[in-house]
């Protein structure tokens, strides 16, 4: 079923706290943790509690649970002070774009500067 924990998804077993990661702040519907590769000082990833493959699936499946991944990866950014420098909220979708865990979830990265347009 839609947005169901799914026994081969490594964010699942981050929520289902069955794998350690680094939680810097959770919700009703969210986990942010930290980047076990960071590509920046600040490399948070907010997720969803319920797996959804991409970012589309779960704004058409669940909208508000997308805005509050929106809500708290601004809160993660205003966490680790990089929000007044300016940050990215970037979400790969599909292999192409890079994406390679398929539980969506939002890169939140700060803390230094970023080249426009993005590799
Ligand atoms: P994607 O390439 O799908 O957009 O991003 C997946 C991200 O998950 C990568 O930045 C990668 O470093 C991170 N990642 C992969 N495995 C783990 C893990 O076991 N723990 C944590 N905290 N991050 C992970």
């Amino acid at each position: 079923m839609a947005g169901e924990p799914q026994a081969d998804c490594l964010f699942c077993k981050i929520v289902a706290g069955d794998v350690p990661a680094t939680v810097v702040r959770e919700s009703a519907t969210t986990v942010a943790f930290r980047d076990i590769n960071p590509q920046a000082p600040t490399h948070v990833l907010v997720i969803p509690r319920a797996h959804y493959a991409d970012a589309a699936s779960l704004a058409a499946a669940e909208p508000s649970v997308a805005a509050d991944v929106l809500r708290e990866a601004a809160e993660v950014a205003a966490g680790d002070k990089v929000d007044e420098g300016g940050y990215r909220i970037v979400f790969n979708t599909g292999g192409g774009a890079g994406q390679t865990v398929f539980h969506v979830h939002a890169h939140v990265l700060g803390g230094r500067g970023f080249n426009w347009p993005p590799g």
